[in-house]
This record gives C-alpha cells, structure tokens and sequence, in this order.
C-alpha cells in the first residue's frame, strides 16, 4: 500500500496494523516529523517517500524521495500498489483522493474532509472509510431495509462546561478530548460537533441516504446504530481504538480479535443525549447541510479558515463558530455544479472569512 500521514494518528495505527499483518508498505508520506518518518522508514523499506516541504528533503535518507503537493500526486502516479490509504487533514487531502481514484486504486479513505467537500464528485464505490462510526453502520447493516441510520458523538471538550464559558475557551483547552487521543484538527472540530456534521455527510455519500442523524453517547462505546424498517435497532458496540476499522478498511484476513472484546459488565448505563444547539450552534446546520450536500465545501473551507484564527488567538472558540455561521450564510445559496467550481468556492469561502478578519 501507499500510506500518505503516515506520522499522524490514524498513520501510527495503520503501520501497526501493517505490522500484525504483514503488510508491504511501498509509499510513505508525511509532513513535518521527518525523524519519526526516517524511523519508519528505516523498518518498512518503501520504495517512495513524499514530504511536505521541499527544503526539507536532505534531512531523509532516502533515494527516491519528493516533495508538497505536487510531490505527494508524483509519488502516486509512480507507485503501483492497488490499494491508498489517505490519512491526510484537510484539503489538503482532496487531491492525493482524486488522483488514487483517477489513477483506479482503491481508497482506504481517513481524510473525511475528501467525502464533505467532494463527495458529489467522487467514485465512491471504491472508497473504503476509516471511520469508527461508518465502520459500526457497515458492520450492522449486512444489506436489510433500515429506516435511519444513528452515529454516536462524544460531546467533545467542552460538553461539561456552560455555553458560555464554551463561547470563551482557548485553542490549547479544546485540545483535550475526553475519549480519543487524535490528531489537533478532529480534536478541535470534536468539540465544536463540526466533525459529527462531516460524519453526516460522508454516512449521506457512502450509504446514500439522508435519514442520517446523530446522538451524543459519552463513554464511546456504542459507535453507531441502526434502525430498521421492521422496528428493530441494533448497536455497534468497540472499545476506543482505530485499529478495527483499519484493518477492515485494509481487507485483512481477519481470523483472530484486533481488539479485546467489550467488557459488558465494566462500562456501566450507557445514556444517548441530544446534541443541542445552545451548546454546540454549529449544529444548526444539520438538515440544510443534508438537503444540500454539496454545500459541504463551505462548511470546510470556513471551518478550516476560522480554526486558523482561533489557532492563533485571533479570537476564542465562539468566535470561531460565528465566523463559520457567517460564511454559511454567505454562500449557502451557491452550490457547486462541478469539481472546479468545488475549487473555485472553496478559495472564495476562505478569502471571505480571512477578509471578515481584518
Ligand atoms: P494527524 O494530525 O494526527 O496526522 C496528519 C498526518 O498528515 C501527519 O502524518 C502529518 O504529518 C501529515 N500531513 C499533514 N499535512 C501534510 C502535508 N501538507 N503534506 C504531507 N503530509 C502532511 O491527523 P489524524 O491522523 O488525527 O487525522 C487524519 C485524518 O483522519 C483526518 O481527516 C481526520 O478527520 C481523520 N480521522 C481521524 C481519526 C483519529 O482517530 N485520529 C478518526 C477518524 C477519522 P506530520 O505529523 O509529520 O506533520
């Protein structure tokens, strides 16, 4: 496989997996830990290496290494492994996507921003989510009529605290997420239920249904439901940890457990909430987001724009929110008819809400 973050969260769990299972691993690409990188890949011997910045590139040892983003599309077109896994951030991952998909690989696909910018445009039918919440709806659905699928939110950072101290929280606070240790940008997009109104989008263009909704569940144990046509629900239950959806994403020979089991008797009621809209205004969004998918790029863009500022303390984590909010209201009446027009909106999105900043 070609591997692109492989120094990131879910590229950590990936090359655990790879090492459980004896996986080839032919590209690696990362961004700014070029140590880690060197670490591996001193183990997995790839044939390509691809990184960030290209005056970087003399600190690796390696002959066959490139650089950006023309470096990573280069580093795809000269692999030959049939299977990508993108565990990119961001935009930054939308055309490493459209290239393993251009180029008939198979997508083991962790870059949600991919599915909600894109989706509309994209070949899904070779799109492989790593996601816990996408895997639990796959897990559970085995082809039955169901009438609406459930994801699980955790509630994020900040789902103790009043809303008003939410409004004037710091970057560095919605940093502590109270069940998963992942990378900075689905920490913060955790706490502010960005990251569950993704999730709605890419349930929505990997199922292909809008009866898609999401409850908040606070242990993270059960990770998505289903409600089926006949009246049944069943529930997706894992422990915290991405290696499962990984390696199902990766078609491994699964014959024994990659996680201990559930232990029934140790985690306690499990209790689903609302996802209010006092707490967490973003959700708003929801059903206009829904009945107009491809409106997703403007979510991300202004998402991706406003958390910069709230990176760098230009203003608190309310502040971010309404700026996101502004930019919906800015652009919601514009959805993109084509990729390039997906382009085009998603530098206007931005150049709006850092425009708004000054
Ligand atoms: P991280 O921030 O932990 O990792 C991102 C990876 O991408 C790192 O290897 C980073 O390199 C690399 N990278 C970033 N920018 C560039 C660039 N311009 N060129 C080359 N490499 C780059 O993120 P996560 O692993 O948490 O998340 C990755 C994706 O998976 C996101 O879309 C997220 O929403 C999704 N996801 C994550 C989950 C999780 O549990 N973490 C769960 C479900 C989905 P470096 O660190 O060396 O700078």
């Amino acid at each position: 496989m070609v591997l692109l973050g492989s120094t990131g969260s879910i590229g950590l769990n990936t090359l655990e997996i790879c090492r459980r299972f004896h996986l080839p691993v032919e590209g690696l690409v990362a961004g700014n830990n070029l140590e880690l990188l060197q670490e591996q890949i001193d183990e997995f011997q790839p044939e390509l290496v691809a990184i960030a910045d290209p005056d970087r590139i003399h600190e690796i040892r390696h002959p066959r290494i490139y650089a950006g983003e023309e470096g990573i599309l280069r580093l795809l077109e000269e692999s030959a492994s049939p299977r990508v896994v993108n565990a990119l951030v961001g935009y930054a991952g939308l055309a490493p996507t459209l290239k393993a998909l251009e180029l008939g690989r198979t997508l083991a696909l962790a870059n949600k921003e991919s599915l909600v910018i894109a989706g509309a445009f994209l070949d899904r039918s070779r799109i492989f989510p790593i996601d816990s919440e996408h895997f639990g709806l796959w897990y559970l659905l085995n082809g039955r009529p169901f009438r609406r699928l459930v994801i699980t939110a955790s509630g994020g950072a900040f789902r103790d605290r009043t809303p008003e101290e939410t409004r004037r929280a710091a970057y560095a606070e919605a940093l502590h997420h109270p069940n998963w240790s992942m990378g900075d940008k689905i920490t913060i997009d955790s706490a502010s239920m960005v990251n569950k109104l993704f999730e709605l989008l890419e349930a929505r263009w990997l199922f292909g249904t809008e009866a898609v909704d999401a409850v908040i569940e606070r242990r993270s144990i059960v990770h998505a439901l289903v409600e089926f046509s006949d009246g049944s629900t069943t529930a997706h239950l894992a422990d915290v940890d991405m290696k499962l959806p990984i390696a199902y994403a990766l078609e491994c020979p699964i014959t024994e457990p990659v996680l201990e089991p559930v232990n029934l008797l140790g985690i306690g009621p499990i209790v689903f909430e609302e996802i209010d809209t006092e707490r967490y205004p973003l959700w708003q969004l929801k059903e206009e987001l829904l009945a107009h998918p491809r409106l997703g790029v403007v979510l991300n863009a202004a998402n991706e724009a406003a958390m910069e500022g709230f990176r760098k303390g230009h203003y608190d984590f309310g502040t971010m929110a309404d700026r996101i909010l502004d930019a919906w209201q800015h652009f919601r009446d514009r959805e993109p008819k084509s990729l390039g027009e997906v382009m085009k909106m998603d530098k206007e999105v931005r150049e709006y809400v850092f425009a708004n900043e000054e």
